[in-house]
């Protein structure tokens, strides 16, 4: 996806300033962009870590002036000691008090300088983000924030105190602009992912935005389809589910977390508890709605029978993608207040797949979320789940007219895509069988693109999962390890080595 922080901060720069705009998941910055650059800002997420250091350093190699915002500098400042200027927090007056640092001179501070956001900046204010400096034929999936925050205070999560528990708002007419920007460009992805925190943490917006995406995508063909999360509790809202199928939303990421009530109620998360989960989830896929689903592993609630629990939930759920992680604690989480009142809190140096030391012995959770991702991603099983959503959801989709959708992009793609899957799946996979018992599922209810769908996804999440049981995974994607596994691949892929040129 886009990184739309990045975006959103180009977009504010003043007009006067050239920006160049360099996204690593596509291309590594050049040394000529480092030449370039007076200043080079620099945005990520705690599992890019490695990655932001890396930059750091090339950016200092070459004499520039550094500055870090997002994520992961907002929850844990104290990790990047290395840039001169922090921006910590969202959007707002200290974006503005940085920019106003750079006009006045590019020299780095003699110690490090912090801007803390104290007021945002009002999501309505908001720039359209800079998607000139991208070309979005690059990305799987397109993205889009409407709010900002949740109102929900789980104990594991950083949302609230990052982002506030009142969520905020764009406008329609920005949303709508943003959409009108993506389609401008001669190649997009076809599907745009909402990244909001909670897209109903504000129901009566939500509500309100539906009607818009409606209009726009029966003025336009229907050219997109999205996808958001949202809290479980979403299967209470009729009406909003309504406008989403009506609006050619496919998917919807629910944090799950865990089967047990109890187990809810201790991470503060009753609301996915508010209606039985599994008709919850039926609730979901009878509007079309394919759930993906978070489930997290090494609760202080676990016990012997969790394992069991779980499993029992992937069948029944029929939920065909599931990310199970070991729990970990993210600074700025009531999760990690406790544990470190109580001594739990383990260092990032211990070489573990979590931070958190559980209640259950180390080996044997690692081992049950071993377990656990070795029956999910059973070729059987996943392929049954499949073609379990094939009936419970894909055939509750509305049917558009493709007319959005049929360019000589998108027809190229398909069938590249097609001949891949029918190769590498359909013929040289050794889980062919099940693949084609659910491909043809699908096929014979004229859902093509769910059979290619499937075979794509199956194939990821089957290689995921015997990476996995080989120990070449990790079993928290925030862990240490992780971020560790992060930097090798990235190196392996090349980018450092421009840092490392003479
Ligand atoms: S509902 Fe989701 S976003 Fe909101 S606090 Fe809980 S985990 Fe975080």
């Amino acid at each position: 996806m886009p990184p739309q922080g990045l975006l959103l901060i180009a977009a504010y720069l003043p007009a006067s300033w050239p920006v160049r705009f360099v996204d690593e998941n596509i291309a590594p910055a050049t040394a000529a962009d480092f030449r370039w650059a007076d200043v080079v800002l620099v945005s990520g997420m705690h599992i890019q870590a490695p990655q932001i250091h890396d930059i750091a350093q090339r950016a200092k190699a070459a004499g520039k002036t550094t500055v870090l915002g997002g994520a992961s500098v907002s929850g844990a400042p104290e990790l990047y000691p290395e840039f001169d200027y922090l921006h910590i927090g969202e959007i707002g007056d200290a974006t503005d008090r940085l920019i106003a640092c750079l006009d006045n001179s590019v020299a780095p501070a003699p110690a490090q300088t912090r801007f803390e956001t104290t007021e945002r900046l009002p999501l309505p204010s908001f720039p359209l983000p800079a998607y000139d400096l991208i070309r979005l034929d690059r990305y799987l999936i397109g993205s889009l924030q409407f709010s900002s925050g949740c109102p929900y205070r789980c104990e594991f999560c950083d949302i609230p105190a990052l982002y506030g528990r009142q969520p905020r708002l764009k406008t329609p007419e920005q949303i709508i602009a943003e959409l009108d920007a993506m389609l401008a460009q001669p190649g997009h992805p076809s599907v745009v992912y909402f990244v909001d925190d909670n897209f109903i943490g504000n129901r009566k917006a939500a509500r309100e935005i539906l009607p818009h995406l409606i209009n726009w995508q029966r003025k336009h063909g229907y050219p997109l389809q999205f996808a958001c999360e949202a809290t479980l509790n979403i299967a209470k809202q009729a009406e909003v589910l309504l406008l989403m199928r009506e609006a050619q939303f496919l998917t919807v990421f629910v944090g799950i977390e865990t089967p047990d009530a109890d187990a809810l109620k201790a991470m503060r998360k009753e609301h996915n508890a508010a209606l039985p989960m599994m008709e919850a989830i039926k609730t979901l896929n009878r509007y079309g709605l394919e759930v993906t689903s978070g489930i997290i592993l090494g609760l202080d609630t676990d016990t012997s029978d969790s394992e069991g629990r779980l499993k029992a939930f992937i069948d029944l759920s029929g939920i065909p993608i599931l990310t199970i992680n070991l729990l970990q604690a993210l600074p700025r989480t009531p999760l990690w207040d406790r544990l470190k009142r109580d001594g739990r809190l383990l260092a990032d140096d211990a070489g573990l797949e979590s931070n958190v030391q559980f209640l259950r012995p180390y080996d044997e959770v690692v081992d049950t979320w071993r377990r656990c991702i070795a029956h999910a991603y059973d070729p059987e099983r996943l392929f049954a789940r499949f073609a379990h959503q094939v009936d419970a959801t894909y055939a509750n989709r509305m049917d558009v007219p493709a007319r959005g959708k049929l360019t000589v992009r998108n027809l190229r793609e398909a069938v590249v895509l097609g001949f891949n899957i029918v190769l590498w799946v359909g013929l040289l996979s050794n889980y062919r069988r099940p693949f084609w018992r659910a491909a043809w599922h699908a096929l014979s209810r004229g859902q093509v693109d769910a059979a290619l769908g499937m075979g794509l996804v199956a194939y990821h999440l089957i290689q995921f999962s015997r990476e996995a049981l080989r120990g070449e995974q990790n079993a928290s994607f925030y862990s240490a390890p992780a971020r560790r596994r992060a930097a090798t691949a990235y190196t392996l892929e090349g980018a450092p080595a421009l840092g490392k040129q003479p």
